[in-house]
Formats: structure tokens, sequence, C-alpha cells
């Protein structure tokens, strides 16, 4: 089996322990297209990241041994299923042992821009500061604002229960009410539209699908209050990057807190020079011990998978 990246090596024991031969990638870097299409061939599994596109190339490269592509994310926008589907190849995530990991980066990013933290932090290593001050860096009061989130699945839920320690007033759009959801979270269902032009903070916790591409627009961006803050620890491309620059740069949002990028590692420049944007290199699930989980799921999914078992975590849509 071929495992395209070098992952924590305690998630990938059980591979080893059941007599697998475990062919890595051996490197932080991602792996060339070229070169993971000749060391895939042959092999019965892979183990991919979000770097890698899962498409008819790769899997012909592979050949009709593969059963399995164990994806080391729980977004699979890297994946095209039913190319996987139409060769019985099943493809897997890695949901849930990331929600609090990805949920604490949410908020994280929501407190940091809220509370000017990063600009705090330049002016004491400047060494420009010269003590406290009444009105010095004043930012967003969080508790008892209204959270926006986009999303309430595993790792929005995960969001809408640390803004309960804040006291927060819970909105939340998805394609569907979530009745369950709302009972326990006390979260309201609001339209798009809605959930935009009255939220204080808005957090984007849906899956990039054709949908949700460019979700928050330049019209959405409108929506929202001036003294808004936008936190995307989604995907990029739910986001118009180029429209939340202008909406930032002109003032109709205050601010935005950023894990992911539309075209990464490349971030737009505009979002470089504003002092109202807190960024993060993609860290949302960044914890040892989540990545350490994710590793192992992927490992569990190819044993089931090879053993002829059904995998606790097979991509269905
Ligand atoms: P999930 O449990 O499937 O939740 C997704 C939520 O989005 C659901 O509530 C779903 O509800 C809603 N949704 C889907 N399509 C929608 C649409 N078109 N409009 C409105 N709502 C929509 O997924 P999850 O495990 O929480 O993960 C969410 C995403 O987070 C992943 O797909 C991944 O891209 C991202 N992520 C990022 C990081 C990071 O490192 N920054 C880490 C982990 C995950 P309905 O189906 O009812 O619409």
């Amino acid at each position: 089996m071929f495992v395209a990246r070098r992952l924590p090596e305690a998630g990938l024991a059980p591979l080893r322990e059941a007599g697998l031969h475990v062919d890595v990638h051996d490197s932080e870097e991602p792996i060339t297209r070229q070169e993971l299409l000749s060391r895939a061939a042959g092999a019965h599994a892979l183990i991919t990241l979000m770097s890698e596109r899962v498409d008819d190339a790769l899997l012909d490269a592979a050949g009709p041994q593969l059963k399995v592509v164990a994806n080391f994310a729980v977004g699979y926008d890297n994946i095209d299923v039913p190319a996987c589907r139409r060769r019985g190849v099943v493809a897997t995530n890695t949901p849930g042992v990331l929600d609090d990991a990805t949920a604490d980066m949410a908020f994280a990013l929501l407190l940091a821009v809220a509370r000017r933290l990063p600009e705090g932090e330049a002016l004491v290593r400047s060494g420009a500061w010269t003590g406290w001050r009444p009105e010095q860096l004043l930012g967003a009061h969080v508790t008892g604002a209204t959270i926006g989130i986009v999303g309430l699945g595993r790792i929005g839920r995960a969001v809408a229960r640390r803004a309960r320690g804040f006291d927060m007033r819970l909105l939340y759009h998805n394609r569907r009410p979530d009745p369950a959801a709302e009972r326990e979270l006390n979260a309201r269902y609001e339209t798009m539209d809605e959930l935009l032009s009255q939220s204080d903070f808005v957090s984007l916790h849906v899956p990039l699908t054709a949908e949700t591409r460019h979700l928050i627009g330049q019209r959405e961006l409108a929506l929202m209050k001036p003294t808004a803050v936008l936190v995307n620890t989604a995907r990029g491309p739910v986001v118009d990057e180029a429209a939340l620059v202008s909406a930032l740069q002109g003032g109709s949002i205050a601010g935005a807190g950023l894990d992911v990028y539309e075209d990464e590692p490349a971030v737009d420049p505009g979002l470089l020079g504003l002092q109202n944007v807190v960024l993060a290199p993609h860290l949302g699930s960044a914890t040892r011990e989540t990545r350490t989980a994710m590793a192992r799921l992927c490992s569990e999914a190819v044993l089931a998978v090879l053993a002829g078992r059904e995998p606790a975590n097979a991509i269905s849509g």
C-alpha cells in the first residue's frame, strides 16, 4: 500500500502490525503528481491527503487491484467519489476525531480578531509599548454576542458548544433545519441572509461542494454588519477571497479570521496588508492527538476494507 505523506507513526502502526508493506512518501512536502501516479501503481490501498487529487487518472494508474482510498481529512473535495464507486474502490474520510481541534481553532481565530491579539502582540514585541491606556486597542465584546454558524454539523456543533460557554446567542443555517441540534444547543434556524445580517460573528463549517463554492461573496458580505467578523476554518473557496479583501478594505465588515484560502498555499496579497485579519496556515486539526487519531482512522479503514469488512467511515456522498 502507499501513503502519500509522512504521517504520525503511531497512527500507521496498525498497518505494520498487520504485516502490510507500507510504502510512504516520507516527506513533509506534498508528492508530485507524476511520482504519485507511478508509486500508486499496484497498490491495494492508498492513504491520500487533500493535496492529492483522487480522480480517474490516479485510479487508473493505481490499477484494478485497488480496493480503498483512505483520505487523511474529513473534507473530501479532492476525491472524485463517483469515479471511485465506478471501480468498486471504497473511499473513506476521518470524521469526528478532529471536531474539537478544529472548533478550538475557529474560536481561537474569533477571539484573536475580536480582541486584536496580533496587533497587541506586535506592539509588545516592537518595544514601542509605553504602558496601559484606557482606550488602547479596544476590541469587540464576545460574551453575549450573536454568532451565526453556517453548517451546524459535527464541527459546527462543537463551535456552538464553545459559544454557549461564552453566553452567545446562537443562529445557524444548514440546507435543512436540525430540530435535535436546536434543542440541544438552544440554536435558532435562520435563512442565510438573516443569519448574515444579525450575527456579530459568522463562522463557516460547510464542506466544499459545487453548492458552497463562493457561498460568501460580495452580496453576502454586504449583508453583514460593519462591526461583524467572519471566521473561515472550512475550505478557502467557500469564500470569494477577492470580495473579502474588498469588504475588509472598504469597512463593510470589521475583520476576519482565516485558516483556509482559495488557492493554498497562496494567500491574496490584499489580506497580508490588513491589520483586521488573523491568518493561520490551515491548522484546524493540527494537534498531536488529533493527527494521530486521523492516521489511526485511515489505518483502520484500510484494514477493514482489505479484510472484506465495511469500514466505519466510508464516504457515501
Ligand atoms: P459535517 O458534519 O458534514 O457538517 C457539514 C454541515 O454543513 C452540515 O450541517 C450540513 O447540513 C451543512 N451543509 C452542507 N452543505 C450545505 C449548504 N450547501 N448550505 C448550507 N449548509 C450546508 O462536516 P464536518 O465534519 O463538520 O466538517 C465540515 C468541513 O470542515 C469539512 O468538510 C472540511 O472541509 C472542513 N474542515 C477544515 C479543517 C481545517 O483544518 N481547517 C479541519 C476539519 C474540517 P445539511 O446537510 O443539512 O445542509
